[in-house]
């Protein structure tokens, strides 16, 4: 092979320069996606081009609708920003181009899984002997984990779903909060249960499941399969449901308890937010996300499972699992949805590598810390903050729905920080997220000010 050295050398050092330039750049994108459609070059060439060339016109063409995501002062969605450790180990494992299909494909893939997903477990406080499938994100974990609990519970009545489908198959009852993530309808969408079979379960002013609700929800009923879809970390508050109260009450009901803890599950790794998620290893499942708070490149996240048998005989393709004669340990392959994928243990392994627990614990308490810090600033500056900022969400009101809309839109054109809007309760309300490593008490205050350096000059409403 041609030595590709200077060829990758020049890619790491365009990563890095822009990472540099992180700190100090506009967080908004240059141009809108329509402008940058314009200004790239459509054409499908006819002849090849040299990869110097490409690479070129690569960074030439696409840099401008970059979004400073990565870098610490933006606060929109939850998004994280890569370590560097786990940013090197991703541009090494492109190096690498390893295929995570199975151990005989790359021991290098499978043992780098197993290591990270064991750290996974220790970390969040769940149980050691629980399997954890490397996916790209918790929309995929959590269709992963319901269809490990649609196995489970239409196993139990007598319904083998793998081979006979849904048509005519046992009810299965799916009770969640009307606080659960949009990822959970996509994902029962995805697994033939559809939206409509959803029995809500009602929310507290925070958003955390009503547990007496739940209670009564699942009380209407005689017992059957049933699935109970918990939270921890709502996305708009940061809320987290009473995980112990509510497997509790699934658990009288025999049913399958998933918890959907994209961002929230990592209140496990800080002694001083576990509490909000006490009880979470009485749970069956969990999907958890690595690219938001742990701070590893998309695509990451996590589908673990407390029961590994039940998790290769949803997922795998080998024989075995699905015919129930069960086989070795299930690993990589078994856990996932797909078949050929990219290698995920090797970043995952590196941001771990990189924090160690104090580093995981230090990231969560700091994030929680500059949320607070937030929603100070913006208080002491006649903003009104409508959550509980128990982790690293808070919400924001300027006023009226239109003028919280206009501060969001001017923060958004101004550049110094980036922020989305939600609804929540009815309202329009600004909505911040801390959870990017490099984030500074230096970063918030300078958003705080943009912010309502920006407000000031709105009229009231
Ligand atoms: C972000 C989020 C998801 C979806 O995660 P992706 O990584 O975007 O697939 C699911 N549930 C909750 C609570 C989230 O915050």
């Amino acid at each position: 092979m041609d030595d590709l050295a200077p060829l990758f050398d020049r890619a790491a050092r365009v990563a890095a320069d822009h990472r540099a330039a992180l700190g100090e750049a506009s967080v908004a994108a240059r141009v809108s996606a329509a402008e940058l459609r314009q200004q790239v070059d459509g054409r499908l060439r006819q002849e090849p081009t040299p990869p110097g060339d490409v690479l070129d016109e690569l960074v030439r063409s696409f840099e401008p609708g970059l979004v400073g995501t990565p870098g610490p002062r933006f606060f929109g969605f939850v998004i994280g920003g890569a370590l560097p450790a786990a940013s090197a180990a991703d541009l090494v494992a492109v190096g690498w181009d390893q295929c995570a299909f199975n151990a005989t494909l790359s021991p290098a893939a499978a043992v780098a899984e197993d290591v990270a997903g064991s750290w996974l477990k220790d970390l969040l406080g769940l149980p050691g002997g629980a399997t954890v499938g490397f996916v790209t994100g918790a929309q995929g974990a959590n269709t992963v984990s319901l269809a490990t609990a649609r196995h489970h519970v239409l196993a139990g009545a007598g319904w083998d779903v793998e081979r006979d489908g849904l048509a005519g198959a046992p009810r299965v009852r799916v009770v969640a909060s009307v606080e659960r993530h949009a990822t959970i309808d996509r994902a029962l969408r995805l697994l033939g249960f559809g939206t409509a079979v959803v029995e809500e379960v009602a929310a507290d002013s925070q958003g955390a499941i009503d547990v007496d609700d739940l209670t009564a929800v699942l009380a209407r009923s005689a017992a059957g399969p049933t699935i109970v879809c918990l939270q921890a970390g709502n996305v708009n508050t940061g809320a987290c449901d009473d995980l112990r109260a509510a497997c509790a009450v699934a658990r009288e009901h025999g049913a399958w308890v998933h918890v959907d803890g994209a961002f929230g599950l990592w209140a496990g790794a800080s002694a001083a937010r576990a509490h909000l998620v006490d009880g979470v290893e009485l749970a069956d499942s969990w999907a958890c996300d690595g690219h938001k708070w742990l701070n590893v490149p998309y695509d990451c996240g996590f589908a673990i499972c407390a029961h590994a048998e039940v998790h290769a005989s949803s997922l795998s393709y080998t024989a075995a699992y699905l015919t129930g004669q069960g086989g070795p340990m299930p690993t990589l392959g078994d856990l996932v949805p797909e078949s050929s994928r990219k290698a995920r243990g090797f970043a995952v392994w590196a941001a771990l590598r990189e924090l160690g627990r104090d580093g995981v614990t230090d990231l969560v308490e700091r994030c929680c810390t500059l949320a607070q810090r937030f929603a100070d600033g913006l208080a002491a500056g006649g903003a009104e903050v409508v959550n509980d900022v128990v982790l690293n969400q808070v919400l924001v009101g300027f006023g009226g729905d239109e003028r919280t809309d206009a501060v969001v839109a001017a923060v958004q054109r101004e550049g110094t920080c980036w922020l989305g809007a939600t609804t929540w309760h009815g309202r329009r309300l600004m909505r911040v997220s801390v959870s990017n490593w490099s984030t500074t008490e230096a970063d918030v205050d300078r958003s705080v000010a943009a912010i309502l350096r920006l407000a000031a000059v709105l009229p009231d409403q």
